[in-house]
């Protein structure tokens, strides 16, 4: 049984309580290893070794850090096969998802910040008239607290910890309980990649203890959170009165909207994949398809043809399309919204039952689920369900669906298929969201700001963005 440890201070250590949390395998159901139950002494003893690591890491070229990031981003190259096996098999994901997607991400990650720090400028404003020139310093904050999920654990547990360090910061880390193995896997590289000890500590843990230690630490003064809108919340609430830094990317109930003039083909294919892809577990997710009437019938055989298709497996084999959901608790809670909509009038098009793979009967397996339901009012298409569960219904014009699109708490993406340029134009500039594409899905560019609006967060990541949280600006201004 693999047993996880803490990375502080350069090194692993065990918990100091000596407690342990079982870690599952989703796609058996088997415990397969162990994890710290990290209490707030052990995040104390992080913090300890971040602060004394902050004087002489936040005094260090950009060159050199910059070599060290990008070192980092190699050796998770070289070791990408590992990595996503082991992402993989703690995430339930497909290893083809993880190979292509999970850990190439992760290497870019620290590849795009170590080179975004040495373009990082700041701005001067010569005062006309007062004969003054003021300039911004762009400082490290000192020790921040960076805190992600489980969906896409390597991948968001660095897009975090890359820009903090950049930027010159220290870290105390947590990665989710459910998926701790890649966080942990990744201590290795950065010890030989040479990130001198006590800049990234990682604590494994409980959010409930560990997670709640770093957001209440009084001298951790900026925290980066990725998961649920009412874990958000609770942060929030947490660190407001301790006039924290606070960056949160929470929840999203995406619509993906579908108009006949688009090019269908393109759009059938993309849609399996934005409703689907790693068991719907995407934040990103098109959950709420709306469609034309005019091409509904023929969107609805075509669609459930193609969702038919998709291979539920071992997350091990190449073939697999989708694999295992995270966890039980999960697989329950995505199950039961599917009584929610049948209870609601939802009517079951394809999918909604668990599935027992042979030989490995306890895996978290579910059918892909595409339910047609008559309101926008209705539970399934008002909350978060993050698995892969997508509802359908049809529209009839541009203004009622940009009217249901908008009619949700979250605001985090939507997509819309169209070749019609002016109606791409009006729809983005008013659907409610921190991202639209448009005949795409997913499409990233790591430059660009990322996050949402409403309950999907607080705050933007994402290329200068990102190092913008990460730093404190200073106004310094000069009277000559
Ligand atoms: P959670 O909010 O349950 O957990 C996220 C992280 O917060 C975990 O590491 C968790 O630890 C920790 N945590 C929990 N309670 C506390 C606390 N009191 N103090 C500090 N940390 C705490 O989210 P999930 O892991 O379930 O992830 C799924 C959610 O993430 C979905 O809502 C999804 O939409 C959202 N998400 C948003 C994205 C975005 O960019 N907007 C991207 C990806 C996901 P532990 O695991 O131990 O509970």
């Amino acid at each position: 049984m693999i047993k996880i440890q803490n990375f502080i201070n350069g090194k692993f250590e065990n918990p100091i309580s000596d407690e342990w949390i079982d870690n599952y395998c989703p796609s058996d159901g088997e415990v397969y290893g162990q994890i710290p139950n990290s209490s707030k002494q052990d995040v104390e003893n992080a913090y300890n070794a971040a602060i004394e690591a902050f004087p002489s890491w936040s005094k260090s070229t950009l060159e050199a850090r910059s070599r060290i990031l990008i070192k980092i981003s190699e050796l998770l190259e070289t070791n990408l096969l590992r990595f996503a096996e082991a992402e993989s098999k703690n995430n339930g994901k497909p290893i083809s998802l993880a190979k292509a997607i999970d850990i190439p991400r992760a290497a870019s990650n620290f590849r795009f910040f170590g080179n975004a720090i040495t373009q990082f400028a700041s701005e001067s404003h010569e005062s006309i008239g007062q004969n003054a020139i003021n300039y911004t310093l762009r400082q490290p904050i000192g020790v921040v607290g960076c805190i992600s999920p489980w969906n896409l654990p390597l991948y968001l547990f660095t897009w975090k910890i890359a820009p903090a360090i950049a930027a010159g910061n220290c870290v105390v880390a947590k990665p989710s309980e459910v998926t701790p193995m890649t966080a942990y896997l990744l201590g290795d590289i950065l010890k030989e990649a040479g990130l001198p000890k006590g800049v990234l500590n990682i604590v494994h843990g409980l959010g409930s203890t560990a997670g709640q230690a770093i957001i209440e630490h009084p001298n951790i003064k900026a925290i980066s959170f990725t998961g649920g809108t009412s874990t958000g919340a609770h942060i929030a609430k947490v660190a407001a009165p301790m006039f924290k830094k606070l960056s949160l990317e929470l929840g999203g109930k995406n619509p993906n909207i579908i108009f006949a003039d688009c090019d269908y083909d393109d759009m059938l294919e993309t849609t399996v994949r934005s409703s689907f892809a790693n068991q719907g577990q995407i934040c990103l997710c098109g959950s709420r398809i709306f469609v034309e009437a005019s091409i509904y019938e023929r969107f609805k055989i075509d669609f459930i043809g193609k969702v038919k298709q998709l291979k539920i497996g071992h997350p091990s084999e190449s073939s697999t399309d989708i694999g295992a959901l995270v966890s039980k608790p999960h697989l329950e809670k995505v199950l039961s919204y599917i009584d929610i909509a049948k209870d609601e009038g939802g009517k079951i098009l394809c999918g909604g039952n668990r599935v027992t793979l042979k030989d490995y009967e306890n895996g978290y397996y579910l059918e892909p689920t595409v339910i047609e339901v008559k309101t926008n009012d209705c539970s399934v298409n008002q909350e978060e369900i993050f698995g892969p569960v997508v509802t359908i219904m049809p529209f009839e014009t541009e203004d009622d669906v940009l009217e249901m699109a908008n009619k949700v708490k979250y605001g985090l993406s939507a997509t819309i298929w169209t070749n019609n340029l002016k109606r791409t134009m009006r729809m983005s500039n008013k659907l409610q969201a921190g991202i639209v594409w448009i005949n795409t899905w997913m499409l990233r560019d790591l430059r660009t700001p990322f996050g949402g609006i409403k309950v999907s967060g607080v705050g933007r990541e994402g290329g200068f963005e990102a190092l913008r949280f990460f730093t404190e600006s200073k106004n310094v201004c000069i009277k000559y």
